[in-house]
């Protein structure tokens, strides 16, 4: 009796020291908490690759770059198998994964490209040109809802971060509808301002956004009326939104400009359910967490991640393969059914 206790209990301690050893760790780099976004990227990914018998690191830098590049070494150090960073810099990595390298650390890109180095071996991302397209062409939508077909419309344009490489599919897609209707004058920039040197905000910051969303209005707008907004993140839409709301826009004689987004956060959710912003893009964050994990459990098992994108994404070194997910616009017309039903939030989420 004894004897085959011991028996069961050694081989029960074997087992867990085989499992235990078995069990390789992901690193998870996430840029930021203050966008909810990267939280429910973070978990997502946790919970998936625990339940595919992964430990996990889960580390956020709040946006700022030293801080993400000391987590990156640390987990290095520590010994994870496997990196997938959600870069805050996409340029700022390349010594960091110089070392990862030499430690056989193998790198996901998620959802940012890594730019300038060769040491990253997967992207897994949205289609992020289709978001532009379709950020534009929900502004164009809104524009002709709210302010019928009497043209040129009043807008402004607003980009995302300059260190970020999403933000310049962003705006080129974007700009790949809107441009042909400025160019016909269907479109007025009255401040002038184009391109994304000019319209870029480090960041995605929201306050940034704002104050350049009060400096547009006091110098272009005294004598005319903005009718929309091109925004390519919900952070910056509400900030954008708070300045339109000084000035005293979203009242009966001063209707709110069209203003766009990205990520349906909650905030913006009610929002455009209260008719402030106008429309958002929905980037499921559990169909990506699904494809990076299934990216590193291919990688780890010795096998080759599925892909569906092998020109695109040039980080200046090599192109790096990617798998991309396709986005989707919600505004009011669809969010129940895009946002509620997909299990995504309960509508309690969003009251
Ligand atoms: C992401 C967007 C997000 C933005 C700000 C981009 O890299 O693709 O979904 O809105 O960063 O966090």
């Amino acid at each position: 009796m004894f004897k085959s206790t011991l028996a069961a209990v050694l081989a029960a301690g074997a087992a867990c020291v085989a499992s235990a050893a078995a069990a390789a760790t992901v690193g998870i780099a996430m840029p930021t908490q203050s966008s909810p976004r990267w939280i429910a990227d973070g978990n997502a990914m946790v919970k998936l690759f625990q339940e595919a018998g992964y430990d996990t690191q889960l580390q956020f830098a709040e946006d700022d770059i030293p801080n993400q590049l000391a987590q990156i070494e640390n987990m290095i150090t520590r010994g994870v198998d496997v990196l997938v960073i959600a870069a805050i810099d996409g340029s700022a990595l390349t010594s960091a994964l110089e070392n990862a390298a030499a430690a056989d650390v193998k790198i996901v890109a998620y959802d940012r490209l890594i730019r300038g180095t060769e040491h990253v071996d997967y992207y897994a991302t949205f289609d992020n040109f289709k978001v532009g397209v379709q950020q534009a062409q929900s502004l164009v939508q809104g524009l002709k809802q709210r302010f019928g077909d009497v043209r040129p419309w009043n807008v402004e344009l607003f980009g995302g971060s300059p260190d970020d490489n999403n933000a310049y599919f962003f705006y080129d897609g974007a700009m790949s509808v809107l441009k042909p209707l400025i160019d016909a004058g269907d479109i007025r920039i009255a401040s002038g301002q184009t391109g994304m040197s000019k319209v870029g905000t480090m960041r995605w910051d929201g306050a940034a956004a704002q104050a350049r969303m009060d400096n547009l209005l006091s110098s272009a707008y005294t004598d005319k009326r903005l009718q929309g907004v091109l925004s390519p993140y919900d952070g910056m839409s509400i900030g954008i939104l708070s300045s339109l709301k000084g000035v005293g826009y979203g009242s009966a004689g001063q209707p709110m400009p069209v203003v766009t987004g990205q990520d349906a956060e909650r905030p913006s959710i009610k929002s455009i359910l209260a008719k402030e912003q106008y429309s958002t893009i929905f980037k499921d964050t559990r169909e990506l967490a699904k494809a990076a994990v299934g990216m590193v459990d291919a990688m780890l098992k010795g096998g080759k991640p599925k892909v569906n994108d092998t020109k695109t994404y040039d980080n200046g070194v090599k192109v790096v393969p990617a798998f991309l997910l396709q986005p989707t616009v919600v505004d009011a017309a669809n969010w129940e059914d895009v946002l509620v039903r997909s299990g995504y939030y309960t509508k309690s989420d969003l009251q």
